[in-house]
């Protein structure tokens, strides 16, 4: 027998999780639902293809409820992705047009889903928000799986693969994805897909080795190939040659061994190289990301967004059920802090229970506190149950979106009337529960001297602080190169917060996305800023990082970085500084 001469092809794709894996190519197929025909019914037949396409829709939704069941408990907190597709199999714009269009047109079911999906999925594509873009392939996922129940083929099931393979697929939803077992699937790659699709979400929190928008990986891989996925890079490559996977077998031991280490680390206290002491918190937006706080060392947790108990559903959550969820949480974590954010809907998350009136500016309408304050009965049910939640651990309340004193005085005047509802009713709370503020408008940020008396703390939201402070819409892509924590305008105010808390007595904590980027931290631990929450997976390396750096260093180099006007200026001197241990070498030495 002779065997074909192989040749290494090496492809660029994006990555979507960190990590090496090397192994035997498994394709998924999903061979079937390409090629869709186009027919006209008769009119008496009209009925009956209704009824076709519903059943068809039934059956993808029990097929998708059974996977939702079945979901692994690492896995809970993304179930909220595939209940967003049960929603999305009745939604108007792709059920309710199918059916116009069956009816109208009188086409066959398959084409008239075909053509709504195409509607649905170009308004999607047309935003300029990479990630509503990527919710093009939600509404992809729904309807491939509707047209295989159409069309009678099979679906993949990932779930049944017998051997530890690398998965090679054209596309993977975020269902497909959320069956993978770690025993079975070593990583995966797709044609398409990007960072901020859901299924490299679901990749990271697997932490499996994912490189997507591959484009030709289908095309060019067989069934057994042996394939390396070079997570960190981005990079696949077909049928290495010999040097090639040795080098890569020795990067890939080199890179589990350094994770291994970092988290293994991240067990220990964040204590910096002079002895000054950090807490490094978890942030998290379902109780199921706990177990991941704690896995990943984190010191408690500093955010708790609340409003995921908000979405996706058409009712509000009543007291019991949001105090159930909290209590389970604090739990959890006690005698370690739970910081729970009161509700911060509208801006991007707007919530189907009440949908918000027409804003020209969402960011700068009917948001947060500002919604909560004109809603006092939501409001007050959300503030007993996270009073009652106080009475079985450590709790902390963090009001969102202050802009001014008024505001503070009228959520403390709703806060003392549910406490006393909760006296009268002879139900427990903590009556010395410490009150923040999140700090992420600039009004509050100049005005800190003079809130930091009417609350416990305050905590830095720098997601939106830079938003407002440099006019920079968050999810804005053409302006994302000026959104820039390093702006000195930003530092000086988070300096100005931060001393004027620490003049009152009153400590400052930090749980925007800046806490967690490496560069930034030399000149958080600089301003005394002893509390910083971030997403689990980032906190050992944050950790580690606290361990090398002497303060007494950083708080001497604070004077030069808050004389800088430029953001290049700020992070070349970080850079001249802390250069070395910030690029650490994810191989080792
Ligand atoms: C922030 O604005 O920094 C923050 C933590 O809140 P969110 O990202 O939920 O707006
Ligand atoms: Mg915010």
């Amino acid at each position: 027998m002779t065997t074909e001469p192989t040749e290494e092809i090496v492809l660029h794709g994006i990555s979507g999780s960190q990590g090496i894996c090397i192994g035997k190519a498994y394709l998924v197929d999903r061979e079937g639902v390409d090629v869709i025909e186009r027919y006209n019914i008769d009119n008496k037949d009209v009925d009956k293809e209704l009824k076709r396409f519903k059943g068809a829709v039934n059956k993808a939704k029990n097929e998708l409820s059974g996977i939702i069941e079945d979901i692994p408990e690492d896995l809970r907190q993304h179930a909220y992705i595939l209940e967003t597709h049960l929603l999305l199999h009745k939604d108007k714009m792709l059920y309710g047009k199918t059916i116009e269009l069956i009816k109208n047109e009188q086409i066959n079911a398959e084409w008239a889903l075909k053509k709504a999906s195409a509607t649905a999925k170009s308004v999607f594509k047309n935003i300029s928000d990479p990630y509503l873009q990527a919710r093009a392939a939600d509404i992809e996922h729904v309807c491939d799986r509707i047209l295989r129940h159409l069309m009678g083929t099979v679906d993949v099931n990932i779930s049944g693969i017998n051997k530890r393979v690398i998965l090679v697929a054209n596309n993977l939803s975020p269902a497909e994805t959320s069956q993978i077992q770690l025993n079975r699937v070593m990583g995966f790659i797709t044609d398409r897909g990007g960072k901020t699709s859901h299924t490299s979400i679901i990749a990271r929190t697997l932490e499996i080795p994912a490189v997507l928008g591959l484009e030709r990986a289908t095309a060019l891989i067989k069934n057994e190939d042996l394939i390396i996925v070079d997570g960190n890079e981005g990079i696949v490559i077909i049928n290495p040659e010999e040097e090639t996977l040795v080098r890569y077998e020795e990067l890939s031991r080199r890179y589990e061994a350094y994770k291994k280490e970092e988290v293994r680390r991240g067990e220990l206290p964040a204590t910096s190289a002079d002895g000054k002491h950090f807490r490094i918190m978890g942030n998290i937006e379902l109780p199921e990301e706990v177990v991941a706080v704690k896995d990943h060392g984190g010191d408690g947790i500093g955010l708790f967004r609340t409003e995921f108990l908000y979405l996706s559903r058409i009712d509000f959550p009543g007291e019991q059920e949001l105090f159930d969820q909290y209590k389970e949480v604090v739990e959890l974590m006690s005698p370690l802090p739970v910081t729970i954010r009161t509700l911060d809907i509208n801006g991007d998350k707007e919530i189907e229970s009440m949908p918000s009136p027409e804003e020209a500016n969402p960011a700068l309408g009917l948001r947060a506190i500002r919604f909560c304050l004109k809603n006092p009965e939501i409001f007050k049910t959300q503030l007993r149950a996270i009073l009652r939640a106080s009475a079985h651990g450590y709790v902390r309340l963090l009001l969102p979106m202050i802009s001014g004193a008024e505001e503070i005085t009228e959520c403390i005047r709703i806060l003392d009337q549910a406490a006393a509802e909760l006296e009268q009713e002879g139900l427990e709370y903590n009556r010395d529960i410490e009150v923040g503020i999140m700090i992420e408008i600039p009004s509050a940020a100049v005005m800190a001297d003079l809130l930091a008396d009417m609350v416990d703390f305050f905590s830095i939201g720098t997601n939106d602080l830079v938003q407002y402070t440099l006019a920079i819409d968050r999810g804005n892509r053409h302006v994302a190169h000026l959104y820039s924590p390093m702006h000195p305008a930003v530092i000086r105010l988070i300096r100005h917060v931060v001393d004027a808390g620490r003049h009152k007595g009153k400590k400052t904590y930090m749980c925007g996305e800046m806490a967690a980027e490496p560069m930034h931290l030399p000149i958080l631990m600089g301003m005394g800023i002893e509390e910083l929450s971030m997403a689990p997976q980032s906190i050992p390396k944050i950790k580690n990082l606290i361990r090398k750096i002497n303060v007494s260093e950083v708080e001497k180099l604070m004077d030069t970085l808050l004389q800088q006007s430029s953001v290049q200026d700020m992070e070349r001197i970080i850079m001249d500084a802390y250069g070395e241990l910030l690029n650490e070498d994810i191989y080792g030495k």
